[in-house]
Order: structure tokens, then C-alpha cells, then sequence
């Protein structure tokens, strides 16, 4: 998209300036619109889609279905299948990955215009409660705000300014495949890039300070992922830090500390995956009135409204999960109230998803969470292993379980793990949504043979009426 220089007037007026223009901000502008809202959108980037689209889930997705089809081809070996070694062309797989973010971006860019939003492209900063001024020189004034500017990738900071190390934005630009990486963080980001460049043949080790991969997530969806890891990558060290990165020419060589640390080992190139902070504080906040709280959030209530009744904030900005489908909720919510509709953020879950090999998917109640809080619950669970359609996939590892009210029977927690796990949690959040009980998912008919099964399976397991397994205590 072109900077909007030329027509655009030093000062513009709006009922609505959202500022940002990720998967929040877009949504927020685009529903403030649709309601008959005159909208400003200020993005600092020159496209919109923000992080999600061009730095964040839709690059990765494009590598990770990439890096899918590599592992699948060669699993084919053992159904009699082979097609040697691939040739793996680096530029043409950029080329598309580029070219499909491009697409989505122009997509985005065709719909703001489609609804006469005015998008101007610059870095914005509030002057005053109703004003703000975006570099370039114009100045927008406003009844109205959502803020929607997201978060940038935490950095360490005793690392070297050396190109070798990088974020995972520099990840998803790939510019070459290193021979040995090492992915600092065993979060969601981190395990999915490890998973893209493992593909691609890298050899990768994923150092993570917890004890656990997925830090937060139940162990027992982990452990089919920790244990397909374990035999590509070179290590996965637990319960261990990167305490110094040193730039050679050889490589960088890394020190670690910890119970189970290696001596210090030369890796081609460094990933660091260790989370993301917000950027409240970056946008001049304080000049609207707006509160930012120490670390960068900024607190919403109910309706997504800040401290000033007229600013409002959405997305990674407002705090945990930062995920896109939830800042897209809360754009919707926000832009909703702004045009007068007495709506709430009443969401009873948000899924959360690893596009790891295997998925992992989970929403709604955890069992580390039940447990750290004291929540009762019951479980049941249905193994893959006994799902035709997983074996016919050639992967039985998965796991499907669910979590359930002991006194009303609800259900308030599923989680999967296995392929396709990240669409499977969908049909779990609805039934969540819907305060569905097992029964009413086990009396479902689900399409045979799909892994959508499993979670009817895991839900017949908790009614006693599972046949597809021997189950030796039966309720009903
Ligand atoms: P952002 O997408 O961060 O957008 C904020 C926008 O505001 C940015 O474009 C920024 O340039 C702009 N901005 C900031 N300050 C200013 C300013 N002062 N003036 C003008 N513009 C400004 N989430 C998922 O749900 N699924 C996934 O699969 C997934 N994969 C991910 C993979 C990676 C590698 C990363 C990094 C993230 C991933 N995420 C995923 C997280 C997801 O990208 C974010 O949760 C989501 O983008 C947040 O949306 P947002 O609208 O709050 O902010």
C-alpha cells in the first residue's frame, strides 16, 4: 500500500481513529465502518495485518505447511514411497511465502478502501485526549480511539548487535538454513520456528529455562511433541539458560548454566524466542490520559475502555493470550460500544494453539491450571492409538481429553494434541461456548473415520458409553 501523501490534508476528523493495524486495530476500524462510523486508521508499517500477517501467524503458517509436507514425504518410506532427497530452493520458498502475505496485505488494504476508511500510514502519538499526530505532519483529531498496537519480540539484553542472532521476525525472512541453530525459548514461537528450520535441515537445539516445553501447558499433550523432537533435533535442554552469546567468526558461541547445561557450544545462527512485550509505552499515552502500567500494558475494562471513557484498547496491548482471533474479538467488542451497542467481552475461553509437528491445541481449563488454583474437575481422555483415522495418517501418538465439572457436568477444559489439532479445539470451544455437556458432544454423530472422533470418543469415555476402547469402569 502507498503512504497516503498527496491527497491527505495536514489535519483529518473522524469519529473513530484506531490506531494500529493488526488483526485488533483492522477489525475494529473495519466493524466501526460497517456501523456508519467516519474512521481514521494510523499504521506505522507500510501495509496493514500487522504483526500476524506480515511478521507473525500467516509467514510461519506458509513455512510450517511447507516444512509439513517435507516430513510427510519422507514418513512416506514407511508405506513403500520414496522420493529421495528434496531439493529444497530457498528463494522460491521466500518468494511464495512473500507473495501470499503480499496477497492477504492488498486483500486488507481493497477492504479499508471498500469502507472509505481513511488509513495513513505513519507512526502515530498521541498530542491530547482527542488528538494525535502521525509522522509526516498530519494531525488527527478524533471523538473516539481504540488502541491496537500490538507487541514487539523481547530482547536480551547481554546479546551481541551481530546478524547471526535473531528474532523471529529475522526467522521468518530466511535467509539461509543454517547448519546448527539454536532456538532460545520453548514456547509456542519458538518450537514453531525450531520446527520450520528442522525441516528444512537444520540442526536444531531448543534451550528452554523452565522444565518443561509449552511452559503452562498440561504435560501430557507435551509429551508426543517432546517425544517426535527428541529424535530430530540435536538437544532439547531443560531447565536451562543462555547466560552469554560471544561473536566469532566461526559462529556464535554460547554459554549455558544450569543442572543440566552442556559446555559451551558454536551454533551458525541464534534464534531468540522469549517472549513479547507490549508497546503502550510507546505511543505517548500519558498525553491522553491513558494509563500504562510498568511493563507496557494498558488495563481494559469489560468493554475494552481504558481509564479514559472515550479511548479504548485491544490485543496484545491489553495483555495475555497474545493472539490474534482474541484481538480481533476485542476490535469487535471495542468498535461495538464506540458506536453505541451495549455489548461486553464475555468470551468463556480463548484456544491456544502450537502448529507444531504434532499440533497441540487447548482451550478452556487446564489441568495445570485446575490444579495450581484448586478447581475441581473429572477427566477423560480417548489415545489416538485407537483412532482408525489417526493410523491411517501414520501418526497415533495424539491425545485428545477433556475436563469436566464435577457438579454441573460442563465441560471446561479440552485439549488435543496430534495433527490437525489446532482446527479439531474449534468444535470444543463451541461446545464450551454453549455450556455443552460431554453427553451432548458424545450424542453428536461425528463423521467416521476423522479425528473429530476423538473428541466425541473422549467424551463417550467420560459417559461410560465408549466402545471403541474396553473401558473397565463404566458410568453409564
Ligand atoms: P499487532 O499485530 O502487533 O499489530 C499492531 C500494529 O500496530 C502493528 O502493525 C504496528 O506496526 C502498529 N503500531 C504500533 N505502534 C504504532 C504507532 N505508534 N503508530 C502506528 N502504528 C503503530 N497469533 C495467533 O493467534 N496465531 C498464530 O498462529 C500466531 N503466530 C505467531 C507467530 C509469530 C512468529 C508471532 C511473532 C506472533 C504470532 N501470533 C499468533 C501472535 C499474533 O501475531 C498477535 O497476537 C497479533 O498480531 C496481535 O494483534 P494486535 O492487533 O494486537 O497487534
Amino acid at each position: 500500500m502507498k503512504r497516503d501523501s498527496g491527497q491527505t490534508p495536514s489535519s483529518v476528523e473522524a469519529d473513530l481513529l484506531v490506531l494500529g493495524g493488526g488483526p485488533g486495530g483492522y477489525t475494529a476500524a473495519f466493524r466501526a465502518a460497517d456501523l456508519g462510523l467516519s474512521v481514521v486508521l494510523v499504521e506505522q508499517r507500510n501495509t496493514l495485518g500487522g504483526v500476524c500477517l506480515n511478521v507473525g501467524c500467516i509467514p510461519s503458517k506458509a513455512l510450517l505447511h511447507s516444512a509439513k509436507a517435507l516430513e510427510d514425504a519422507r514418513e512416506l518410506v514407511h508405506q513403500g514411497i520414496e522420493f529421495g532427497e528434496p531439493k529444497i530452493r530457498l528463494e522460491k520458498l521466500r518468494d511464495w511465502k512473500d507473495a501470499l502475505v503480499a496477497k492477504l496485505c492488498g486483500g486488507l488494504a481493497a477492504l479499508a478502501q471498500q469502507r472509505k476508511i481513511q488509513v495513513l500510514m505513519g507512526e502515530g502519538r498521541f498530542t491530547g485526549p482527542n488528538t494525535l499526530s502521525v509522522s509526516g505532519g498530519v494531525s488527527v483529531k478524533f471523538r473516539q480511539a481504540v488502541i491496537a498496537v500490538g507487541s514487539q519480540p523481547v530482547r536480551l539484553p547481554f546479546l551481541p548487535e551481530d546478524p547471526r542472532i535473531m528474532d523471529s521476525t529475522d526467522g521468518l525472512a530466511l535467509s539461509d538454513i543454517p547448519k546448527r541453530l539454536l532456538v532460545i525459548g520453548g514456547g509456542i514461537i519458538g518450537l514453531e520456528l525450531a520446527t520450520v528450520y528442522g525441516a528444512l535441515g537444520a540442526a536444531v537445539t531448543v534451550v528452554e529455562m523452565t522444565e518443561g516445553l509449552l511452559p503452562g501447558c498440561d504435560r501430557d499433550l507435551v509429551k508426543p511433541l517432546e517425544k517426535r523432537i527428541a529424535g530430530r533435533y540435536e538437544a532439547v535442554l531443560l531447565e536451562t539458560r543462555v547466560t552469554a552469546v560471544v561473536s566469532q567468526n566461526d559462529g556464535l558461541l554460547v554459554s549455558f548454566e544450569g543442572s543440566k547445561a552442556p559446555a559451551p557450544q558454536v551454533y551458525d545462527r541464534v534464534l531468540v524466542a522469549v517472549g513479547r512485550q507490549p508497546n503502550g509505552a510507546t505511543i505517548g499515552a500519558e498525553q491522553a490520559g491513558v494509563k500504562v502500567d510498568e511493563r507496557g500494558f494498558i488495563r481494559v475494562d469489560a468493554q475494552q475502555r481504558t481509564n479514559v471513557a472515550h479511548i479504548f484498547a485491544i490485543g496484545d496491548v491489553v495483555g495475555d493470550p497474545m493472539l490474534a482471533h482474541k484481538a480481533a474479538y476485542e476490535g469487535k467488542v471495542a468498535a461495538e460500544v464506540v458506536a453505541g451497542k451495549n455489548v461486553v467481552n464475555d468470551a468463556k475461553v480463548i484456544p491456544a494453539v502450537a502448529y507444531t509437528d504434532p499440533e497441540v491445541a487447548w482451550v478452556g481449563l487446564t489441568e495445570t491450571a485446575a490444579k495450581r488454583t484448586g478447581i475441581a474437575y473429572q477427566k477423560a481422555s480417548f489415545p489416538w492409538a485407537a483412532s482408525g483415522r489417526a493410523l491411517t495418517l501414520g501418526r497415533g501418538e495424539g491425545l485428545t481429553k477433556i475436563l469436566v465439572d464435577p457438579v454441573t457436568h460442563a465441560l471446561l477444559g479440552v485439549g488435543m494434541v496430534g495433527p490437525h489439532a489446532g482446527d479439531l479445539i474449534a468444535e470444543a470451544a463451541l461446545a464450551i461456548e454453549m455450556g455443552a455437556e460431554p453427553g451432548d458432544v458424545a450424542l453428536t454423530i461425528h463423521p467416521h473415520p476423522t479425528l473429530s472422533e476423538t473428541f466425541a470418543f473422549a467424551a463417550e469415555a467420560y459417559e461410560g458409553t465408549l466402545t471403541e476402547l474396553y473401558m473397565s469402569s463404566k458410568r453409564g
